[in-house]
């Protein structure tokens, strides 16, 4: 294993941070594999997963098993790590900037298509070499000012280039779910399969640039900008929920790395033989039709739901509860699916979003993910 330090653009006078990478296996395969770890800095779930995966694949690397390099960010986001405001975490958004650590990676598709026109062949791996290239080449001339910046500088270096990427996030209380890129699902199935997703929501441009659409999105808009030329689905980019914020167990943490090398085995990517595919628990379904149900207006949360279950439309979500007035408003939900996630707060306030249900029919347009 090789440990890089990777300094970040520092704030003020007197402080200075660093992003650490593990390396694991061979360099030279022309192959890579990239994890990263609570880029929300508030998600602890894959900060242990993360510290299982270290000594699995050390020990793969030991046993010469490891077919390409695998990249480790074991804590992806060192500023969000530190910021506390009234003894609470707030690793979602930047303090200085309000900016959400996971949105706002640079657009790369004009710059690689400047890179590369003129140099595509019919040889699809050699065009995935020279675009991969591009790439790095289009990173290292982004030119970060704020130490946020570049943050997303060093983690898209490290991320952009690899063949799969998983970035670790969890929801406030959730199942295991997945977000992943439309055109990959085929590729992601089998993740979802050994990590036992309760829901996968697919989307081509959920909005604002998140990390997985940042290292996938490019390809399948250079596939559509150059009809003539073979170029592959390069990444298979995923954001992983590993369930909730308080789902952090060791036996949970063995679980999801075990999953995962499962996963990188049967993707040809370790050697040796993939454990069985377990069944798919839940078809994936559109980003665009998983509906979030807000309160309307402000009060005591009364659940009537649990995680999991199914909910058809029209169905009581959840009461909110005024002690004042002595009103109770019944949510219901107006679409059909599995409620994979909800918050763990019990006070709402009006406009606040409670819980998601995978729903089949795309009915959302516009930015899919949650602002916040
Ligand atoms: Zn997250």
């Amino acid at each position: 294993m090789q440990v890089r330090k990777h300094p970040l653009i520092s704030p003020a006078i007197g402080t200075a941070r660093e992003l650490v990478s593990l390396h694991f296996g061979p360099t030279d395969a022309g192959r890579k594999v990239y994890i990263q770890a609570a880029l929300h800095a508030d998600e602890p779930p894959g900060l242990l997963v993360a510290h299982r995966l270290r000594a699995l694949l050390s020990a793969l690397e030991d046993q010469k098993a490891l077919r390409a390099e695998v990249v480790l960010v074991p804590v992806a986001n060192p500023i969000g790590l530190g910021q506390w405001l009234d003894h609470s975490q707030i690793g979602r958004f930047e303090l200085n900037s309000a900016e959400n650590f996971n949105r706002h990676y640079p657009d790369l598709f004009q710059a690689v298509v400047e890179r590369v026109t003129g140099h595509l062949t019919s040889d699809e791996s050699a065009n995935a070499v020279l675009i991969r290239a591009a790439m790095r080449d289009a990173i290292a001339a982004l030119q970060p000012r704020t130490e946020l910046q570049s943050l997303r500088q060093v983690l898209y270096t490290l991320a952009a280039d690899a063949e799969i990427a998983l970035d670790l996030h969890c929801d406030s209380e959730a199942l295991m779910h997945l977000y992943a890129g439309s055109p990959l699902w085929p590729r992601v199935e089998p993740l979802a399969r050994y990590l036992g997703a309760a829901a996968t929501l697919l989307e081509t441009e959920s909005g604002d640039y998140p990390f997985d659409e940042a290292c996938s999105r490019t390809w399948w808009l250079l596939r559509e900008h150059f009809p003539s030329h073979p170029i592959p689905l390069g990444c298979v980019s995923v954001t992983v929920e590993l369930r909730g914020t308080a789902d952090v167990t060791r036996e949970l943490a063995e679980q999801d790395a075990t999953a995962i090398i499962a996963y990188l085995t049967q993707q040809g990517f370790i050697t040796g033989n993939a454990p069985a595919l377990p069944q798919l628990l839940h078809e994936a379904t559109p980003l665009a039709g998983s509906e979030a149900v807000e309160a309307p207006v402000s009060g005591v949360v009364d659940f009537r739901v649990s995680l999991g279950e199914v909910v058809k439309a029209g169905a009581t979500v959840a009461d909110i509860v005024n002690p004042i007035t002595g009103d109770t408003t019944t949510l219901r939900a107006t679409t059909t699916g599995v409620l994979y996630a909800r918050t763990s707060m019990r006070f709402a306030h009006a406009g606040m979003r409670l819980c998601k249900i995978a729903g089949k029919v795309p009915f959302r347009t516009g930015k899919l993910l949650s602002a916040k």
